[in-house]
């Protein structure tokens, strides 16, 4: 019996004494170690009555613990399900009863407040940053523990997008999904068991859970194992570290520091940037310090890694590159027809990457996952002489605010609720720490006069803190064209100065 992504990324290092975690403060966690936690925590949660198939929903700071959870729930045939810590009880309450977990892990601080997020008669464990919670005292277990039998198509994971309706959209990962993607990236990117990959992203979203922890699983390396992005302490751990894996901040938080320089990292081989946009003059800037040129590529939840630049060819700034080994791309036009190359139009992909549709939505599913395979991505792009793709814009008017999604209609909904409120529009504009920052523009009702700060206070309780507004500017009217839709990108021209310095 097989469990087709368990094996092949913990299989072969039962046992092993190699180097797979190191933490901020020293500490080594080799992969026999965790090979070991994770059959603990698979048996208990086994015992908690877990099935196959069943989700586990895990809201918890990042720990090697918390990894260790991830490959428990894989191990014991379950669908891990990991939320973004920002998420409030609110926001919680809405996963939870879509996804119907089988258990659902907290931070100790949120028991407290279970009754706000979860059904009365639901299962609810702890699991705290310092690796301590009623989950570990419970895995007292029996660490020897056979993998459940799984197949390639079954489901591994669920990760929630935002909705462009407010409705987050739950993205079946299945087994073969996730690990075609990382045997992939290994090759691309030369990953060996000689790596050390500085790792201080976050583990509830997929460039943390999959792209980084799941090659360097499948690669035998280690990772540094950093709670959170903190650029004093990763200038100090990068002369440890072969490979860094960042968001386009992380990039422009280190060029700020003077410290940050070429000797520095001498013993790097690649940077790679992903999730946002990485800017061209970012891009030369980390070039002319430090002799690396940082190797972009663009994926998404749904799809895993779709492009990348190349290792070996140019890395050229302001592109996503080529299509990886495996993945089909095309950019079609409002007709579904195939655009030639110089035109821009929406990005299409179609692999073993692609994922199983979105978690009981088939009419969602239907729309974008066409039944030839082929994915509506949402994002406009094109492809240039050369064969490199380039992003230009996203479709859906997302928001990328430090590396976060956010869908503006979740936004909108809610304000669109406030007194004195007669709708609204909620856009991103350029922000020279957050790469975007959130701006709702407000169109007062009649005769009422919104306070922005009352706005922004409302939002407080209902929505993660990087959805939430930075300002909020109050009009007469939006602007609208003849069909009637607003226009955003008018919106975005006339405030797009607001937060430069
Ligand atoms: P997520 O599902 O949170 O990973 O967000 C996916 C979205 O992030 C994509 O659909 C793109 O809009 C955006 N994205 C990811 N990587 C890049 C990149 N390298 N350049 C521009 N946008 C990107």
């Amino acid at each position: 019996m097989t469990n087709t992504l368990f094996d092949a990324l913990m299989g072969p290092h039962e046992g092993s004494a190699r180097d797979f975690l190191i933490l901020g403060d020293g500490k080594r966690i080799s992969y026999g170690e965790m090979h070991r936690l994770s059959g603990r925590l698979a048996n208990l949660l086994q015992a908690e009555g877990l099935k196959p198939g069943d989700r586990v929903a895990v809201q918890v700071e990042k720990s090697p613990e918390a990894l260790a959870l991830y490959l428990a729930t894989v191990r014991a045939g379950g669908v891990f399900l990991p939320l973004n810590t920002a998420y409030t009880p609110a926001e919680i309450a809405y996963f939870v009863g879509d996804a119907e977990p089988a258990l659902v892990i907290c931070d100790p601080a949120r028991e407290g407040k279970r009754a706000d997020f979860m059904p009365a008669d639901g299962k609810l464990m702890t699991l705290g940053a310092d690796g301590k919670g009623s989950l570990i005292e419970a895995a007292a277990h029996d660490e020897a523990h056979d993998p459940v039998a799984r197949e390639g198509g079954d489901l591994a994971a669920i990760l929630y997008t935002s909705g462009t309706t407010g409705r987050s959209k739950g993205a079946m990962l299945s087994h073969d999904n996730l690990l075609s993607n990382a045997r992939t990236l290994v090759d691309a990117w030369r990953f060996t068991s000689e790596d050390v990959l500085l790792h201080a992203l976050p583990i509830f979203h997929t460039h943390g859970l999959f792209v980084a922890s799941n090659v360097m699983i499948l690669s035998g390396g280690a990772m540094i194992w950093l709670p959170k992005f903190d650029a004093a302490q990763v200038v100090g751990l990068l002369p440890q570290a072969t490979t860094m894996m960042g968001v386009p901040t992380f990039y422009t938080r280190l060029l700020d520091r003077p410290d940050f320089d070429r000797e520095l990292v001498a013993g790097m081989r690649l940077f790679t940037s992903g999730s946002a946009p990485l800017l061209a003059e970012t891009h030369r800037a980390f070039e002319d310090r430090t002799g690396h040129r940082i190797l972009e590529r663009y994926g998404m939840t749904e799809t895993n890694m779709n492009t990348s630049n190349p290792y070996d060819g140019e890395r050229r700034a302001g592109t996503v590159g080529f299509p990886l080994p495996g993945v089909e791309l095309r950019i079609v036009g409002e007709d579904g027809a195939e655009l030639s190359q110089g035109e821009i139009g929406q990005i299409e992909v179609r692999g073993d990457n692609v994922f199983q549709g979105y978690w009981r939505m088939p009419e969602k599913t239907a729309e974008e996952l066409g039944a030839d395979g082929w994915f509506k991505t949402g994002d406009l792009g094109m492809i240039d002489a050369d064969g490199y793709v380039s992003i230009v814009g996203r479709g859906k008017d997302l928001i990328i605010s430090g590396g976060f999604n956010i869908y503006p209609k979740e936004v909108e909904l809610l304000i669109d609720e406030m007194p004195g409120v007669l709708e609204s529009a909620v856009i991103g504009v350029p922000h020279p720490d957050f790469g975007e920052g959130v701006v709702a523009v407000v169109a007062r009702a009649k005769d009422a006069e919104p306070d922005p700060q009352a706005i922004i206070d409302g939002l407080a309780d209902r929505l993660a803190r990087f959805k939430q507004p930075k300002k909020v500017i109050v009009v007469d009217e939006l602007p609208r064209n003849t069909m009637g839709k607003v226009q955003k990108a008018a919106l975005r021209a006339e405030h797009g100065a607001l937060f430069r310095t």
